[in-house]
């Protein structure tokens, strides 16, 4: 999945990114433009995907929750091969499995 390492422009809603992308690089692509997701692990070489299968609990936790509060929405590949956008509202099911679903459902990018 380490591949899967693409970050699309931060705006003030979120920012996409791809689940094999560090937080190490997600956090130099945000601060760049003046901009940080709302948690980060305290230790930045984890991926996005690795940490929202577990939860994701850094130095900020204790103001805005662990890192699987904060995504806005995913995109999933399911077992039978369709790609899938999931939020809150829309499948909310499948979103809720996936966040801390200790890696037994696939996101390809997610927005944090
Ligand atoms: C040195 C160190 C410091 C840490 N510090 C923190 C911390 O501060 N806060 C915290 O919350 N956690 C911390 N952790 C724990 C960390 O969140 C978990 O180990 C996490 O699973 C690491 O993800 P990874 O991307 O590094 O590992 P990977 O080996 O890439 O992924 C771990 C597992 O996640 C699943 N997975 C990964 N990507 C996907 C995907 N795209 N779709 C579905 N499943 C997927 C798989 O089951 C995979 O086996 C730390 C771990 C280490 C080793």
């Amino acid at each position: 999945m380490r591949s899967f390492n693409a970050i699309e422009p931060p705006t003030a809603n979120g920012v996409w990114v791809q689940a094999g992308t560090r937080w190490r690089e997600v956090l130099a692509a945000t601060t760049a433009v003046g901009l940080t997701p709302p948690v980060f692990t305290d230790y930045v070489d984890t991926t996005v995907g690795g940490t929202l299968c577990v939860g994701g609990i850094g130095g900020a936790s204790h103001r805005h929750g662990l890192q699987v509060d904060n995504v806005l929405t995913l995109e999933v590949v399911t077992g039978d091969g369709r790609k899938i956008f999931c939020s809150p509202t829309i499948q909310p099911l499948l979103f809720r499995s996936v966040l801390v679903g200790l890696g037994q459902f696939a996101h390809r990018r997610s927005p944090v």
